[in-house]
């Protein structure tokens, strides 16, 4: 069966050849078996391995024991939902939305973090359990992007339980398979309004977030793309395809003349998506134009207040809205921009401020680069060549929660376009 290394937490630098060897440590292997000791980094860094199972916020003694979690409700009868299934604390905050189970507020605030990262191989980034990131098990259903790690199995399923995951050839997920139950991990009913009802209570985001849509009533996406395209990105991401077998773009680069009956005629659409011109295009509006025609055709494309049907949008700034246009782009969208850029090395090479409703974007935000090297980034960019990666490139990664809304085909995810 597939692994999914994820580079977070450091469970790897535990000399990775044998993925074993990455199990986080429960209570019963806690020291070590000693030539795991032998690897300097561990050596050094012993406090690190035990972050995948305790709290990053609660006190350092002694912490919750996920390995309890099976003693508290097989042998003292504990109620499954008064126990943390993310970390084995009592402190119980919440229901966890996808499985039978409690949930303690850190674990929460971890999860509403996490719920829609996805890597760039198309999986999501964390466990759907616990929200940790370390080696992980990875759903095989083509539908699916979940992943979940070894101790979330072994502790809620049983001991033992990764191992034989791992062996075989084909596994599907506690969420895909026809049977709701494994050992102490039992799904919920009706687990997409879960989410979506666990979201809108805790998340203290203003933007709505859609139920998502289960496979079999995935429809093609249909887009519309102001001034920048999106249309590579969204191909290479398996959303559109020739032949209109998969998802429709239209693309307009001057909307002057665009009034909301054209809109209504095109449409409907499940995504609009606008961008600032990309460096080297010569334009002929200052650009604040664009934010003010992107929030007009919004307002055309967007279905009725109230409507369930998921409707997803997204502006990209390159970078060239000055400070007052941010202003006006963030009152006008009812939201804060998030930087997104493409670092190599030490040096920024490109960045751009996204605006969106698509889940996790904020999760992307990224915090290296303060705002004057931003406006030293613009300026250089304007004596230099065009960067080799286009606005539309670094945020391709951001439209992958669209997967759990929309019809996708399979498609070789890299990083590189
Ligand atoms: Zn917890
Ligand atoms: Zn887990
Ligand atoms: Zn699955």
């Amino acid at each position: 069966m597939a692994l999914s290394p994820r580079g977070t937490l450091n469970l790897e630098t535990l000399d990775g050849s044998d993925p074993d060897s990455a199990l986080p440590l429960d209570g019963e292997q806690w020291p070590p078996p000693c030539e795991i000791l032998l690897d300097p980094e561990v050596e050094h860094s012993p406090d690190v391995i035990l972050v995948g199972s305790s709290e990053l916020s609660s006190p350092p003694s002694p912490g919750p024991r996920r390995d309890l979690i099976a003693y508290e409700v097989k042998v003292n009868q504990r109620d499954i939902e008064d126990v943390c299934i993310c970390c084995g604390s009592l402190q119980v905050h919440t229901q966890h939305p996808l499985f039978e189970g409690g949930m303690c507020a850190p674990c929460k605030d971890k999860f509403l973090e996490c719920l829609f990262l996805y890597d760039d191989d198309g999986y999501q980034s964390y466990c759907s359990i616990c929200c940790a990131g370390e080696t992980l098990l990875i759903c095989e259903n083509p539908d699916c992007t979940r992943c979940y790690c070894f101790e979330c199995v072994d502790t809620l399923v049983g001991p033992g339980t990764s191992e034989k995951v791992h062996a075989m050839s084909n596994w599907v997920c506690f969420l895909c398979l026809p049977f709701p139950r494994s050992g102490l991990l039992q799904r919920r009913r009706k687990w997409r309004s879960g989410l979506k009802a666990f979201y809108d209570r805790e998340a203290e985001s203003p933007l709505e977030m859609y139920k998502t849509v289960p496979v079999w009533k995935r429809e093609p996406i249909r887009v519309l793309s102001l001034f920048g395209n999106i249309k590579k990105e969204l191909m290479s991401l398996g959303f559109l395809e020739d032949g209109s077998k998969l998802g429709r773009l239209k693309h307009l680069d001057d909307v002057t003349n665009v009034v909301r009956r054209d809109v209504d005629e095109w449409g409907p659409f499940d995504l609009t998506y606008g961008s600032t011109p990309a460096l080297g295009h010569t334009c002929d509006h200052p650009p604040g134009w664009y934010v003010y025609q992107f929030h007009r055709i919004l307002q055309y494309a967007r279905p009725k207040p109230g409507s369930p049907q998921p409707f997803f949008w997204m502006f990209v700034d390159n970078l060239v809205l000055t400070e007052e246009d941010l202003d006006v782009a963030t009152r006008f969208l009812e939201t804060d921009p998030v930087t997104i850029q493409d670092v190599r090395g030490r040096t920024v090479q490109n960045a751009v401020h996204v605006w969106s409703n698509i889940p996790a974007v904020k999760s992307r935000h990224s915090a290296l680069v303060s705002q004057e090297e931003l406006f030293l980034l613009a300026q250089d960019r304007q004596r230099m060549k065009p960067p080799d990666q286009g606005p539309a490139t670094l945020v391709k990664n951001c439209f992958l929660p669209l997967r759990e809304y929309f019809k996708y085909f399979s498609t070789e995810l890299t990083s590189s376009l």
